[in-house]
């Protein structure tokens, strides 16, 4: 399949009319900072402020990045209590990686800083939402009439949430700017909507608040503008989370005997609104980095190159604090976010500047990013511990350039001659020439070329296949060979394996498989034989996730981190130390979301819709407490 591109890169006429507000300045970043936590130490909060956790989680092996305020806190939602009491706060730097591709509107990035709040088993919904709305309006100044509220309508079993319904209309929030959505946009667990939720996960509804903006709307974007539209008109500036619910082992939800709130909002996006200016980059966390890129490219921010320069603006500031935590380029885990950050400025410079320069690049960490945050704890904390930062960022952009560069310029021209890029071609780029592919992709978008996305993916994978296979003899995980049909069954009995914790608890386990193109079987242990009903129930739960059409993918990882992300392994298979493991679902960037996630060496399909719909033909005892289960 070749990728239409159907994203909206250009900078609309919107985002470039409200460059008057560009000097007017209401609040500074510090500024800022200062009163978000005066406000929630003063009485009658009385929070107590949480030391931030490092952009790289230590103590939480799950996921690669600190992606919001509340990650650290997981455990005390659950009910460990917390050191310093039930009612915190603090201002958390995130990474999202999973952000990359939305960086160049004027409103994501991926490093960006979130101001928290968070009430452990303490006040609930009525304190939360009349405080966070003091906040916005009486501390910062917010016209009420400005803001806009979302509520969770009810849904996946779960009522609607009449509580903060009542609440905003009680603190004055007109009815027709208090606006329910279904559990896809109002809900929070890590594993999604209710209905996704394994058992033991908590969860609940969330409270969107809104800004309003006085520019058009971008008809670009959708017909109708309403809060949850992309056009910009209106920016989400803070959410307030109730995990209020945990999931029961009969698929119900049950309330929480510690009802807990989280809230979080971007800092950059608060600075915009106390602007009147949807654009965060002309914020003053970025008027510096912004200012320096325009000197050293020799280029201003306000043309159309306004979305490359706030991906440089972004990918080099995240890339600056990601080098003071120690991180280098490589080709996986956390370097490899490095590595994409790097080489996306660099293709960003040679298409804005015609060249690549590591000294202008170089230049916008130390003269732009640096000095915006250098009174700032986070980055204070980074430079006490690197006495040479300048030589260390220096010369770990100069490397990253010297590698790149020349192979970008060959690849460019390369493209330059091509009217489409299949698979292979793609994957012979990113091979030979280290090109990441979301620089493919840019590039495609850039120079109107179509991009066989899916078939690098497939290339991705047999190569993959191929050389782990031929360095270590693989484990095939009783496939009989490898033809699509069985490459299709065996992606389905990860699902049936997932299925089976669902329906029989997650101590319930595969013990084998065999696949053929004829067939699956599947062995687990259970000492009754299973009913009709349950077995009913996973034919189910396997087929709903082949429609959801949910990506395959695999990462490569230390074998602790793979466990403690609660990848099942098996066969008492001795592991090396590095394992490879399959995600089906969740997002790339975060592979703790993912349904289901096991040790395995492949291969698999690269969809769930390619499987298929799943029939279980029979099931029978095969041992005093061994079930074996044919599937097609
Ligand atoms: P969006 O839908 O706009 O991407 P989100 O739903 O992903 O936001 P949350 O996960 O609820 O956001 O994060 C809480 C707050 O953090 C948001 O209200 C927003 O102010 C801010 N935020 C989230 N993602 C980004 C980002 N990529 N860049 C800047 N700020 C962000
Ligand atoms: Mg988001």
């Amino acid at each position: 399949m070749h990728l239409i591109y159907g994203r909206i890169r250009s900078i609309s006429i919107v985002e470039i009319s409200i460059v008057y507000n560009k000097y007017i300045m209401k609040m500074t970043h510090q500024e800022l900072r200062s009163a978000f936590s005066k406000f929630w130490i003063s009485p009658p909060r009385r929070h107590v402020e949480v030391q931030v956790a490092s952009l790289m989680p230590k103590d939480d092996a799950t996921t690669l990045f600190t992606s919001s305020g509340m990650q650290h806190l997981v455990r005390n939602f659950e009910g460990m209590p917390h050191e310093l009491g039930r009612r915190l706060f603090d201002i958390q730097p995130c990474f999202r990686a999973s952000d990359i591709e939305e960086v160049g509107d004027n409103r994501h990035t991926t490093f960006f800083e979130m101001m928290g709040n968070w009430s452990l088993g303490d006040y609930f919904k009525e304190d939360q939402l009349a405080w966070a709305f003091q906040f916005f309006t009486q501390t910062l100044g917010l016209p009420k009439e400005k803001l806009y509220v979302t509520v969770f309508e009810g849904g996946c079993g779960v009522p609607k949430d009449e509580e903060s319904t009542a609440i905003w209309k009680k603190l004055g929030m007109p009815e027709n700017r208090i606006i329910p959505y279904p559990a896809s946009k109002n809900w929070w667990s890590r594993a999604g909507v209710p209905d996704e939720m394994p058992v033991g996960e908590i969860g609940g509804p969330d409270s969107e608040i809104f800004f309003e903006f006085d520019v058009p709307h971008d008809v670009r974007y959708s017909q109708h503008c309403h809060p949850n539209c992309d056009c910009g008109k209106f920016l989400e500036i803070g959410n307030s989370v109730f995990i209020q619910y945990r999931k029961k082992a009969d698929g119900t939800l049950e309330e929480l005997a510690q009802k807990n709130v989280d809230y979080g909002g971007g800092l950059e996006r608060i600075l915009a609104t106390l602007q009147n200016n949807p654009d965060i980059f002309q914020t003053d966390v970025f008027s510096k980095i912004i200012g320096n890129i325009e000197e050293v490219f020799r280029q201003n921010y306000i043309s159309e190159h306004a979305s490359s320069i706030r991906a440089v603006a972004d990918h080099l500031k995240a890339a600056t604090l990601l080098i003071l935590e120690g991180v280098t380029p490589s080709n996986k885990e956390q370097g490899y976010v490095l590595r994409r950050l790097l080489r996306r400025s660099m293709l960003k410079q040679h298409h804005i500047v015609g060249t690549i320069s590591s000294d202008a690049l170089i230049s916008v960490c130390l003269d732009g990013v640096i000095p915006t945050y250098k009174d700032v704890s986070f980055l204070k904390k980074l430079l006490e511990n690197n006495t040479s930062h300048k030589t260390l960022i220096s010369s770990v952009v100069k490397q990253e350039v010297d590698r790149f560069a020349k192979n970008l310029k060959t690849g460019m021209s390369m493209i330059s001659t091509m009217q489409k890029i299949d698979g292979k071609a793609a994957f012979d780029l990113y091979q030979s020439y280290g090109f990441p592919l979301e620089i493919i992709e840019e590039i495609c978008l850039q120079k109107h070329i179509s991009l066989d996305t899916q078939g690098f993916k497939r290339e991705f994978t047999k190569h993959r296949e191929l050389s782990k296979k031929s360095s270590s003899g693989m484990f095939t995980g009783g496939l009989a060979d490898h033809s699509a049909q069985v490459i299709k069954y065996h992606t389905a009995t990860h699902l049936l394996h997932r299925a089976l914790k669902d329906v029989f608890g997650a101590e319930v386990r595969q013990e084998g498989s065999n696949i053929t193109a004829q067939r699956l079987r599947f062995d687990f242990k259970l000492s009754r034989s299973p009913t009709q009903p349950e077995i009913q129930k996973m034919e189910e739960i396997v087929n709903a996730k082949i429609k959801e059409a949910l990506p395959v993918h695999f990462k490569i990882l230390k074998k602790e981190i793979a466990h403690s992300l609660g990848a099942s392994s098996f066969f008492k298979e001795k592991y090396a130390d590095m394992v490879k493991v399959y995600f089906i679902g969740g997002s790339e960037g975060d592979p703790s979301t993912a349904y289901s996630k096991e040790f395995c060496g492949g291969p698999h399909v690269s969809n769930t819709s390619e499987i298929g719909p799943l029939k279980i033909i029979k099931t029978k005892k095969i041992g005093s407490a061994m079930i074996r289960l044919y599937a097609q």
